[in-house]
């Protein structure tokens, strides 16, 4: 299983967002793998 997790991550070009699944730059890496969006949302 951790063997799938890993290849998978190989393939990504860059990070994904954990809740949604978008795309997120790496400004945002100090949030760790969540976009801006989900950010918002979980801020409530
Ligand atoms: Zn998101």
């Amino acid at each position: 299983m951790l063997g799938k997790i890993t290849e998978f991550f190989r393939n990504l070009p860059s990070k994904k967002c954990t809740e949604c699944g978008k795309k997120i730059d790496e400004q945002h890496e100090c949030y760790g793998n969540i976009c801006n969006d989900c950010i918002k949302v979980s801020d409530m």
